[in-house]
């Protein structure tokens, strides 16, 4: 009998968290972080307590009472006697490793909590994303999905025992074994066990899947973020297909597509399925965002501003194509160089950034007097490629700033001129904190006097983007008919909607046509 309990994902778009048992062994299938579940209790300036290790998400209901699974350093000697005799505890132990779809942080934020010697299986694209995020990001506690600084106890002067700091002996590297480990070249195994924090790394290099205790497929899918992948799993009830998040309608559409005919040719027993755009009944395509932006930017005077996740490089290549037309110049940030710079070393048809020359790198103008190795490599590397705010300032005509929310601080040393062009390539806000910050984005817009395009904007209560600027932003997921499709396709005997707030949409348009469907509950347990 295989056993399949979902920890998150349930009712809620990420947070992605199912446990597979079976004689062969025990899986995780992702093991994201829960974006909504932090809301209800959390915002910027109230989080769980770093150092309060696993107490906090644990009481709060973020992470599941699992004890076995999670780091050694988190967990105080009497941490699990609370928890022991409470609802929804449970002893785990010997996990075979994560199944991870893909490097968004709400399928893999939630692995940083995790023992460092379950191993996460993954596409080397996904592993290098991760890596890259991380070594490039603010550390926070919880995002240290591939390596991290282990904590230790300590007592300091006046102080009773209790307290918990990052130790000082260095980041200790996660096991990762990737499905496509034999092309790759010496730099990229180099990258992968390379430190690039102040402080050292015990690495442990990448491994081959071939080695779990499962006989795994690794399907790739078309996301907003290279290097998506499905699963397969062979059990002993038949194989289970588990989709990750995907889309028909992107550049890469036709990985989703041989994948639908593969995964059907397995006769699964269950799928596994995402659902986040099952009310949406058509998608915008990548190609169309191509020509929206072109259109949009070409009549444009003054600075163009392009808001997008530069996370999703097709996205980005899509910009750096409108930056060549226009005769302009793509201005991306150091960060979004270093995972161009390390995308290349996987696929050598992304651009070289010394070759390109319709691309630049921004840098911040309050920059730190000991920058991090990564970023000091790619100023140093990149040297004739690095502009500033009154480079920007005094050729405006001449750039395309890929800038989000949360890079506008940089305006008031830019000073854009009147009029110019504020691209918005992303997409419509989904919470109130969501809501919050695109009052004050256009407030930003107004404080410059910036043309908005593309940008929603709200009308008796809701956030919508003016009809005839739509089509600047293609989603990363699957329309309502295109998730109905991929289920018909692969036919499988079960089909169990995770990562949707709406999964009765499959009842309604699937029941009666010879697939079982099952929802999900929250920590409850659906035998195949
Ligand atoms: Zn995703």
């Amino acid at each position: 009998m295989v056993k399949l309990t979902f920890y998150g994902g349930v009712r809620e778009i990420g947070g992605n968290k199912i446990l597979l048992e079976d004689d062969k062994g025990k899986l995780f299938l992702d093991f994201g972080y829960p974006y909504s579940k932090y809301r209800t209790y959390y915002e910027e300036y109230l989080k769980p307590r770093a150092g309060a290790g696993l107490l906090d998400p644990l009481v709060m209901g973020l992470l599941p009472r699992l004890e076995g699974i999670y780091r050694a350093d988190l967990e105080t000697e009497s941490l699990w006697q609370q928890f022991r005799q409470a609802g929804h505890h449970r002893k785990l132990e010997g996990i075979d490793g994560i199944l991870l779809t893909h490097a968004h942080l709400d399928h893999s934020g939630h692995i940083s909590f995790l023992r460092e010697d379950i191993p996460v299986y993954a596409t080397a694209a996904t592993a290098f994303i991760a890596k890259a995020i991380q070594d490039s990001g603010k550390a926070d506690f919880d995002q240290q999905v591939c390596y991290f600084t282990p904590r230790v106890e300590e007592c300091l002067k006046g102080w009773k025992q209790g307290a918990y700091f990052a130790g000082g002996g260095g980041d200790c590297q996660r096991r990762f074994a990737v499905a496509d480990k034999s092309g790759l070249s010496q730099e990229a195994r180099d990258f992968w066990e390379e430190g690039t924090r102040q402080k050292k790394l015990a690495s442990q290099p990448l491994d081959d899947i071939s080695n779990c205790s499962f006989n795994l497929r690794c399907f790739p899918v078309d996301h907003s973020i290279p290097g998506a992948c499905a699963w397969g799993i062979e059990t002993s009830s038949g194989w289970v297909i588990y989709s990750g998040d995907l889309r028909l309608h992107g550049r890469e559409g036709r990985f989703t597509e041989s994948t639908i005919k593969e995964a059907a040719q397995l006769r699964p027993r269950a799928l596994i399925l995402e659902g986040t755009n099952v009310d949406k009944v058509a998608n915008v395509a990548e190609d169309e965002v191509y020509k929206s932006a072109l259109k949009a930017i070409s009549d444009a005077r003054g600075l163009v501003i392009a808001d997008f996740s530069a996370r999703d490089v097709n996205r980005l290549l899509t910009f750096l194509q409108v930056a060549r037309d226009t005769k302009r110049k793509l201005a991306i940030l150091p960060k979004d160089a270093y995972l161009l710079k390390t995308m290349r070393l996987l696929e050598p048809e992304i651009p070289a950034l010394n070759e390109e020359d319709a691309l630049v790198i921004y840098q911040e103008t309050t920059a730190s007097r000991s920058p991090a190795a990564w970023l000091r490599n790619i100023y140093q590397e990149f040297a004739n490629k690095i502009v500033l705010a009154k480079d920007v300032r005094s050729n405006q005509d001449d750039f395309i700033l890929c800038f989000s929310f949360f890079d506008l601080n940089e305006l008031p040393s830019i000073q854009p001129r009147a009029g110019s062009l504020y691209v918005f390539s992303s997409s419509e806000p989904h919470n109130e904190e969501q809501e919050m910050d695109f009052r004050r984005l256009h407030n930003w817009l107004d404080r410059f006097a910036l043309h908005g395009f593309g940008l929603p904007a709200e009308k008796n209560g809701k956030w919508e983007i003016p009809e005839e600027e739509k089509g600047l932003h293609a989603s990363g997921h699957a329309c309502g008919p295109d998730l109905l499709r991929v289920a018909r396709e692969i036919q499988p005997e079960m089909l169990i909607p995770v990562h949707s707030e709406k999964p009765e949409f499959y009842v309604d348009n699937l029941g009666g046509r010879g697939i079982d469907i099952v929802l999900p509950t929250e920590g409850g347990t659906i035998e195949i």
